[in-house]
């Protein structure tokens, strides 16, 4: 694809070859993937019929026998689309199983310059489903937009304590945090507008690439008792998104299945490196995530394969699809997993966070 190779030219890299085309099949066109290997029919956002955490296995149908939910494989006149989405939603929103903790703190950027690709719909809604799933998590909204901060329902009116003051050393993270009223394990540190200055105020400051993590110490850290922090880029590469690079130990991007979506990827990769190599050796990019997959049309299986053939293991299996109810749900202050528990949306990031906490438990960093 002529973005990927125009990429690569920016990398001066070719392909690795990873062969991981099986995968990306996986996720044939008209259906959604679900609990990483498997896929089911797309539906309507009504009619999901995947099953959720726990002992349920990947595309199974969930039917309630003589009134009670079991699993079943006949068919029950009982049995309606609307009931299996309450019980999926149930199962979402009170889960048996909590999800693994990671073998140490995980603290993750989530990055790309590209504008509108779903860095913070990833950030908060993969927040929630680890906090809904038994682990402590801290978002950072690094966006003077404060769209991390909405969609977790936390105040962020200019003047309230928040990054900003944090940032420019008025104010310890302890005291800017929020909990949010989605999960009493889902923590934020707010933005507001008055970040939209910081970038020339940090200018002149001294350790101006390091104040967020000299905020972020182990000590704060511990006090809070937070699993995973995830940062909230904002799209663009200056001063507020190197210090997010600067104070994590790891990379997340995501990466919206569409034709220019790999444009200026070359750039944030080369950054990445000039941060490792300068100023955060530790850093390092582990996790892509494929969002607004359409499975329309063709165009998103083909990004897909490409990003999956240049990036390899990387790149989590579950992919995010397009759906409404996870546009919708900032607009209501709460992430997918509260608005619409048993949707594809919320169901796909619950996978992706599956994925990315059994892949954190794996690792002895
Ligand atoms: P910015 O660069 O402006 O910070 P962003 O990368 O954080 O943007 P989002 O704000 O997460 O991107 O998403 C951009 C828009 O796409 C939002 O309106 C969001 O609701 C919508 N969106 C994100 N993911 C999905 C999805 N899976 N399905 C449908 N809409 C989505
Ligand atoms: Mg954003």
């Amino acid at each position: 694809m002529r973005l990927l190779i125009a990429m690569d030219e920016e990398l001066g890299r070719g392909s690795d070859g990873v062969p991981t085309r099986d995968e990306v099949r996986d996720v044939p066109r008209e259906t959604v993937h679900v609990h990483s290997a498997a896929a089911v029919p797309v539906q309507s956002e009504s009619q999901t019929n995947t099953a959720s955490a726990g002992a349920i296995g990947a595309g199974e149908v969930l039917r309630p026998v003589n009134g009670t939910f079991a699993d079943h494989s006949g068919d029950s006149p009982a049995w309606t689309p609307i009931a299996e989405e309450a019980f999926t939603a149930a199962r979402v929103l009170h889960p048996q199983e909590a999800l693994p903790r990671p073998s140490r703190r995980r603290i993750m950027t989530v990055a790309n310059q590209k504008g509108g690709v779903g860095k913070t719909t990833s950030t908060v809604n993969l927040a929630a489903a680890l906090a809904l799933h038994g682990l402590k998590v801290l978002v950072i909204d690094l966006d003077p937009q404060g769209n991390a901060s909405t969609a977790l329902g936390v105040e962020h009116r200019s003047g309230t304590p928040s990054v900003y003051e944090v940032l420019i050393g008025e104010m310890s993270i302890l005291d800017a945090t929020k909990t949010s009223d989605q999960s009493s394990n889902l923590l934020c540190v707010p933005a507001t507008i008055d970040l939209a200055g910081a970038e020339i105020e940090l200018v002149s400051m001294v350790a101006r690439e390091s104040r967020l993590k000299e905020a972020l110490t182990d000590e704060v850290l511990n006090e809070l008792g937070v699993d995973y922090v995830f940062i909230d880029c904002p799209p663009s590469l200056g001063l507020l998104t190197v210090n997010a690079l600067v104070g994590a130990h790891e990379v997340l991007i995501p990466i919206q299945c569409e034709y220019y979506a790999l444009e200026g990827l070359g750039q944030l990769l080369s950054n990445i490196e000039l941060v490792q190599a300068h100023l955060n050796p530790t850093l390092s990019l582990t996790t892509i995530l494929l969002t607004m997959y359409d499975g329309r049309t063709k165009l998103a299986d083909q990004v897909a394969e490409e990003v999956r053939q240049h990036f390899g293991e990387v790149v989590l299996r579950t992919i995010i699809p397009r759906s409404v109810k996870v546009s919708e749900a900032p607009g209501f202050g709460q992430t997918v997993l509260t608005y619409d528990p048993g949707s594809r949306g919320s169901m796909s990031y619950l996978d992706a966070a599956r994925e990315l906490a059994e892949r954190g438990a794996k690792e002895s960093r």
